[in-house]
Order: C-alpha cells, then sequence, then structure tokens
C-alpha cells in the first residue's frame, strides 16, 4: 500500500509524529494508500524551507523561474496517462475525463503562467513634468495554497503555478480526500530538480494542516479553493492577520433555457454542464430553467438522456459517470434528495445508489438525478449538492428567468442558450455571476478572471488577476523638477 509522503525542503517525508491517514478510492470504498497526518511542526518546518529558498528563487530572472515552469509542464506531459490513472483511482472520476480534462489542463497552467511570468509588466504614471511614478510588483514572499478534491491536480496547479512564476515560494495543500497526484507533482518536481523550498506540500486535514497554513504569520496571501463555509471560517482567521485572500467558493449555477436556442446542441451541452465529473465541479449547471414553450419537450429529451447515462467502473471506456468521493458525500447527495421530495419536488430520474457489479460492488456511485416541481427558495434550490442533481423549472419571460436565475447567495457562473444575441447580451448584464457562458460550457481561456461574487467567493484567478494577486504592488515616485510652488506650500499626505 503506497505511503503519500510530504514534499518539504524538497524531501519527501513522512508525518513527524508518524501519524498517517487513510486514503479511500471511492469506485471500490477500499482504503488504497495512505497520506501523511500533518500539522503546525510540518507547516512549521515547510515554512522555513520556504523562506530559506525565497531571496534565490525571488531573485531569478523571469526567464529562469519560466524555464523551471515549462519542465514541470512537460515532465507532467511525460506522464499523463499514469497521472490520469492515479487521478480517477483517488477520485472515482472517469479515467476518460481526467485523460482529456485534469491533467492536460495541470500541464496548461504551468505553460499558461511560464509564458506570463515573462510578459508580466507593471504600470508608470507621469504626473506631468514634475515626477514619475512607476510601479514594482514585488512577490508577497510566501503564499498558501489550499486545494479542493474535486479537480485536484487541475485546481492545485492553478495555485502553484502563478504564484511560482510571480516569484513567491508556496507551501501548498491538497485535499486529504485526493492527494495522490499532488504527490506525484512533489516526484516531479525533484525530477525537474525544481531548487529545494521553492514548493513544499503539506499533507493533512483541513482542520490542522490548513488550519496551521492560514494562521501561519508567516504567510501573507492565501489562495483557497473550496467550500462557501470552509471560505468564511479561513477568511475569520485570515482578516485579522491582514492576509490577502482569494477565495474561490462554492456555486448554484443556473442554466437559462430559451425556446429559440440550437436545441441539440443546447440538450447535448447541459447534459455535460449537469453531469460532468459527477455534477462534482464547482461550475456545473444545477439550476436548469427552461421557456414555458420548450419545458415538457425538454423534460422528456432531458430525463431521457440522463437516465441513459452510463454508471460504472470509472476506469472502462464507456462509463460516463464514475463513483462520488466518499460515502459521507454520497450520503449527503441522497439525504438531498430526501430533502426534495418533502419540499414537494418530483423525482424524474434517479434519485438513489447504484450498485455495480464486480471490483466495484462497494463504491460510492449514484445515478443522475433530475428532479421538478420545487419552489424557487426551497432548500434543494439554494444550497449547493455538489453531485448528479439537478433541478427543473419553467419559466414564462426574460424577467422570470433572470430573477429566479439570481435568487440565490451564490453567484459562480451562468449559462444562457438562446439565439437572440440581444437578449444574451442583455442577460449576462444582469446576471450575478462572475461568469458567463452564452451557448457553450467550459470554454476556458486562461486569460480571462475566474471566480465569483456573493457567497462564490472574493477575488479573481487567471491570467493577469492571478499574478496581481501574487504581488504586492509598491509606488515609488521620483520627482523630476521643482514645481513652481514646491518650498511654498506644506506637503499634503
Ligand atoms: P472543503 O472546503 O471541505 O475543503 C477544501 C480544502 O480546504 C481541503 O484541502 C481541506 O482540507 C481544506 N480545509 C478544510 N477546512 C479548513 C480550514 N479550517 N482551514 C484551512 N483549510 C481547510 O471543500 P471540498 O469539499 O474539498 O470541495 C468542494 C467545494 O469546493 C464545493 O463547495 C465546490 O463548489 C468548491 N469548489 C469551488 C471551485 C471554484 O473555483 N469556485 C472549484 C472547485 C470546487
Amino acid at each position: 500500500m503506497e505511503e503519500i509522503k510530504n514534499y518539504i525542503n524538497g524531501e519527501l517525508l513522512p508525518a513527524v509524529s508518524g501519524r498517517r491517514l487513510d486514503n479511500f478510492a471511492p469506485a471500490t470504498g477500499e482504503v488504497y494508500s495512505h497520506l501523511p497526518d500533518s500539522g503546525e511542526q510540518e507547516v512549521a518546518v515547510a515554512i522555513v524551507a520556504a523562506q530559506t529558498a525565497f531571496p534565490q528563487w525571488s531573485s531569478l530572472a523571469a526567464e529562469e523561474r519560466s524555464r523551471y515552469l515549462f519542465r514541470l509542464a512537460d515532465l507532467i506531459e511525460q506522464r499523463a496517462e499514469e497521472l490520469a490513472l492515479a487521478e480517477s483511482i483517488d477520485t472515482g472520476k472517469p479515467v476518460a475525463l481526467a485523460r482529456a480534462v485534469d491533467i492536460p489542463r495541470a500541464v496548461s497552467n504551468f505553460r499558461f503562467f511560464a509564458a506570463a511570468a515573462t510578459q508580466f509588466a507593471s504600470e508608470s504614471h507621469a504626473t506631468g513634468k514634475q515626477a514619475i511614478n512607476y510601479t514594482l510588483r514585488q512577490p508577497v514572499g510566501l503564499a498558501g495554497c489550499i486545494s479542493p478534491w474535486n479537480l485536484p491536480l487541475y485546481l492545485f496547479t492553478w495555485k502553484i503555478a502563478p504564484a511560482l512564476a510571480a516569484g513567491n515560494c508556496v507551501v501548498g495543500k491538497p485535499s486529504e480526500l485526493a492527494p495522490m497526484t499532488a504527490y506525484r507533482l512533489a516526484e516531479i518536481c525533484r525530477a525537474a530538480e525544481l531548487p529545494p523550498g521553492v514548493l513544499n506540500i503539506i499533507h493533512g486535514t483541513g482542520e490542522r494542516a490548513g488550519a496551521a497554513l492560514v494562521a501561519a504569520p508567516q504567510i501573507p496571501a492565501i489562495s483557497f479553493t473550496g467550500g462557501t463555509k470552509t471560505g468564511a471560517a479561513i477568511a475569520a482567521v485570515a482578516a485579522p492577520r491582514f492576509k490577502k485572500l482569494s477565495l474561490e467558493l462554492g456555486g448554484k449555477n443556473p442554466v437559462l433555457v430559451f425556446a429559440d436556442c440550437d436545441y441539440p446542441a443546447m440538450l447535448r451541452t447541459t447534459l455535460r454542464s449537469s453531469f460532468s465529473n459527477q455534477g462534482e465541479i464547482c461550475l456545473c449547471g444545477s439550476r436548469l430553467l427552461v421557456e414555458a414553450s420548450l419545458y415538457e419537450k425538454f423534460k422528456k429529451d432531458f430525463v431521457a438522456a440522463a437516465a441513459a447515462l452510463k454508471v460504472g467502473d470509472p476506469l472502462l471506456a464507456e462509463t460516463q459517470l464514475g463513483a462520488v468521493i466518499s460515502r459521507q458525500h454520497l450520503e449527503k447527495i441522497l439525504s438531498y434528495v430526501d430533502l426534495a421530495q418533502r419540499e414537494g419536488g418530483r423525482v424524474l430520474c434517479g434519485g438513489h445508489p447504484v450498485k455495480v457489479a464486480g471490483r466495484c460492488a462497494h463504491g460510492w456511485f449514484m445515478t443522475p438525478t433530475v428532479i421538478a416541481d420545487l419552489p424557487p427558495a426551497c432548500r434543494t434550490n439554494q444550497e449547493e449538492i455538489f453531485g448528479p442533481v439537478v433541478s427543473l423549472a419553467p419559466f414564462e419571460s426574460e424577467e422570470e428567468a433572470l430573477q429566479l436565475a439570481n435568487n440565490v447567495p451564490y453567484g459562480l457562473a451562468a449559462i444562457v442558450w438562446t439565439e437572440n444575441l440581444t437578449r444574451a447580451h442583455r442577460l449576462a448584464h444582469g446576471l450575478q455571476a462572475g461568469m458567463v457562458w452564452i451557448n457553450c460550457w467550459m470554454l476556458r481561456d486562461l486569460r480571462t478572471p475566474f471566480g465569483g461574487m456573493k457567497n462564490s467567493g472574493v477575488g479573481r484567478e487567471g491570467g493577469w488577476e492571478a499574478l496581481r494577486f501574487f504581488t504586492e504592488p509598491k509606488n515609488i515616485c521620483v520627482k523630476l523638477r521643482e514645481s513652481p510652488q514646491s518650498g511654498s506650500l506644506p506637503n499634503h499626505d
């Protein structure tokens, strides 16, 4: 059974206490590896390593840091098949999805920020002929990067890559539920001869390892992706310490379907936006709002297509939905199906666990689930479920669609299906979401701002936004000549 290790100062180490946690394979329900149960002690050692590495790493020319990141990308790419398999076993997701999405995106994250590092520039402001101001963008120093289990390597590297590119050293904590590819990344960093201490990866629970990272006074910036409740707990610890915070949190994303849409494309993509990765993507659309004139047809076609999706062994090529991350998560999703029925909802398909034969007999599988007739304000329609469950509701007008779409505490993403471009733009302006996809979903350009509003988070990742987050702007004002008044007036500010 593999023993996952921390990566501190270039070395692979167990927890100081020797304590370890079980790591389950969701498709079989079995423990298949262990990870260190780290806490304050390991975080403290990692911080010293990062502090020691920082002066040299931050002094490298951007091109040199960039070369390291390109090398990491190349090595991930060389091991792509092995990493896709590891991701699938660790999370229960179909290996085909890990192959097509998770691992290529981890490669792109490093390549993108390797290139961005060499292009990042800052502003200068001429104050007439009197002075010139220029802004230095210096690395914050040490960055804490905490990531969730749903897209493990994809989201971990989405934080690490810009943090390193900007010249910071990193202490990262991947999810304890899906730590394997972060461990492989540590091996890859060693193979790439990344200088010791530049990246440190601490494994363990959020309560111990994560909390120690957030509280550490030596780490001035925390980039976190995970649940809204956890984000609030982190903000409560970080705010009085005046840390920079980037919080990418939960969602309850609406899909607005108008009768004039490209129906086959909409149906195909909505199936994907509902059930990809077992619905365990923060960007999945979970509230399907459909124009009344199309509602009955959509309901019939969508339910038939959802019911036909193949749930099963994630390692089989034909599998479309694998296992959900844990027994507790499966129970949580099922409890929402119960709640939905108590709230007046009608389950049109799914709503129950799936028994998969053979090696996956004890895995945590669930059917794609579609629920109709729920009132908009009920808990099922307001709270994030993060599983293969969507609700359907009809709307009569564009105004009603917008009102329903915005009527949740979250504001991460929204999806609009219509061929009427004016309407699409109008809606996009009114939607309370950090990202709006029109006639598509998960079409990503890594330069764009990524993140949400309301309870979906604070700040944005991606492109320059990420490099700005991981740097501290410093304005430098250089006087060029005496102004006519200088000396005669008191200085202000
Ligand atoms: P989670 O909040 O339980 O855990 C996320 C990470 O935070 C894990 O590494 C965990 O160990 C750590 N953590 C937990 N408590 C902590 C604490 N007190 N201090 C510091 N770290 C702590 O989330 P999850 O269950 O792993 O992920 C699912 C959630 O993530 C969903 O709500 C989903 O919407 C959200 N998510 C958001 C985005 C986005 O970009 N907005 C992307 C993916 C997932």
